[in-house]
């Protein structure tokens, strides 16, 4: 009796710590389990984020490479738990989206209520249509066992936005909520993105994920290979190892349990398991590698963005972070941060009017002006909130029929001491008018038959894209420096099309 009565009382104490606790079914036992969020919930927070997610990371613009995605998506979710007719009616009918994005970092990751994302990056460094059916599937199973909502219940982070001022600086901590709306960050979308499942889900993941790309018709176990070149990738970078790699268990352990699980599944399964090497290679042949110098890059101490046509300074010494959606600088204190983004509105003066209405600005300077020829209004002043006070300098540009809104905010003690460095931003802002820049063009990927019997580390051209070296382009073709390639085998190599 005593024990029972604490079992009651535990959810409750849980579900007032978190403001709110889900019981629900579990889809694979159909038995009462705890979840940080309900099902509904967590429908919501996929959407939410979801939104969150294509602005910041963008959409690879490729419709068939998406479709492929998309099918290929489907076609697993066929054969997975939450589509079989034992799941529990709450789950059993949602819908999945499955989007590729333009990153060029080796990611896949999976928002709560049925949103599957992988990048261009990933894609560039698997070898075949097994690999990706087997990431897809490790990623369905964490969007159907509920992984964040158990995570969520474990660490007490039922709230949304705690950790937003983490991704832009902690200079914001004290405006965190007046910062994240003038920048539009999300913190949901940060924090579930960020989160870590643990081994068990993990492992859990890697066990469906094998399952439903073998019921599916493939060659599970080619998933294996992929997960060694994610070791590769994370050993040859030293800190940064992918995202979702991060909190996966050992790397060997991996390989080897993959292997089992795909050839347990291979004996119930009958007809020659696919592969699918040349279907894959044929929708990834001209895939962009690396950054995308279209989308802006930086080149000394400017900035360029050959699409918008636009270009300006970057301070010395500032860090540039160049997202879908807008470009930040920050100091390298971060103490102050500029954002950079294009304006709804039609002209500076409309742009700076919406601001000032936006965040109740209390308007210190306001100046019709021009930049290097273009019209353009300046607007500075300053927010207060009951967090306290930020300064703001604001400059909109016009060019062509765009206004291009240059955000620059701090504290009220140390905001003067930038104030020339953030005015000097916008100052700089120039369109581009050399064609070397305005048509400077992506590496691709070019599946390519080696021309003749050698190493690989032979059969790469002398240049190579920059950024990239030769170990890089051995790693995306999960092959070794020294590793032999017959004549005629198709290969991996970059391009760039002018
Ligand atoms: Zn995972």
């Amino acid at each position: 009796m005593p024990l029972r009565l604490i079992a009651l009382f535990l959810p409750i104490a849980a579900a007032i710590l978190l403001g709110g606790c889900a019981t629900e079914p579990s889809l694979y036992t159909g038995e009462t389990a705890y979840y940080g969020y309900t099902w509904e919930k967590e429908l919501e927070l996929g959407r939410q984020s979801d939104v969150g997610i294509v602005k910041q990371m963008g959409l690879y613009q490729d419709d068939q490479l998406a479709a492929y995605i998309r099918e290929l998506g489907n076609d697993l979710l066929a054969h997975s738990a939450i589509r079989s007719e034992s799941a529990p009616e709450i789950y059993r009918n949602t819908e999945f989206t499955f989007r590729l994005l333009d990153s060029p970092v080796v990611n896949a990751f999976a928002l709560p209520g049925g949103y599957v994302y992988v990048t261009r990056g990933l894609l560039a460094h698997l070898e075949n249509e097994a690999q990706l059916a087997v990431v897809i599937g490790h990623e369905i199973t964490h969007v159907e066992a509920r992984h964040a909502s158990k995570q969520a219940l474990k660490q007490q982070i039922g709230q949304i936005g705690l950790i937003a001022g983490a991704v832009i600086g902690e200079h914001v901590a004290e405006n965190k909520e007046l910062a994240r709306e003038m920048i539009n960050l999300s913190g949901d979308v940060f924090q579930l993105v960020s989160l870590k499942y643990g081994r068990d889900a993990e492992r859990e993941s890697d066990l469906h994920g094998v399952e439903y790309a073998a019921k599916a018709g493939y060659a599970a176990e080619e998933g294996s290979a992929f997960f060694r070149s994610l070791d590769r990738i994370s050993e040859k970078s030293g800190q940064s190892i992918p995202s979702w790699m991060s909190s996966h268990p050992d790397p060997g352990e991996r390989e080897k349990t993959i292997s089992e699980l795909a050839a347990q599944w291979r004996t119930t399964s009958n007809g020659q398991p696919i592969i699918g090497r040349e279907r894959f290679f044929e929708k990834v042949d001209g895939l962009i590698v690396g950054e995308n110098p279209r989308n802006g890059y930086t080149d000394g101490s400017r900035f360029y963005h050959p699409d918008l046509a636009i270009q300006f300074n970057t301070p010395q010494g500032w860090t540039l972070q160049n997202e879908s959606g807008a470009v930040y600088l920050t100091d390298p204190n971060r103490t102050v941060l500029v954002a950079f983004t294009l304006a709804h509105e039609s002209s500076p003066l409309e742009a700076a009017l919406k601001l000032k209405e936006k965040l109740s600005l209390e308007t210190s300077y306001a100046q019709d002006t021009n930049v290097n020829g273009l019209p353009a209004y300046i607007l500075e002043g300053s927010v207060t909130s009951a967090n306290g006070s930020l300064q703001i300098h604001s400059t909109f540009v016009q060019h062509d029929s765009h206004v291009f809104t240059f955000l620059g905010y701090g504290n009220g003690a140390t905001f003067s001491n930038f104030q020339s460095l953030i005015r000097g931003i916008p100052g700089s802002f120039q369109k581009i008018t050399n064609p070397q820049i305005l048509n400077v063009q992506p590496y691709r990927i070019a599946i390519t038959p080696a021309e003749r019997s050698a190493s690989f580390k032979e059969l790469l051209p002398g240049r190579l894209p920059p950024g990239t070296d030769a170990q890089d382009w051995a790693i995306m073709n999960q092959l070794d420096l020294d590793e032999r390639i017959e004549r005629g085998r198709l290969i991996k190599l970059p391009a760039q099309i002018r």
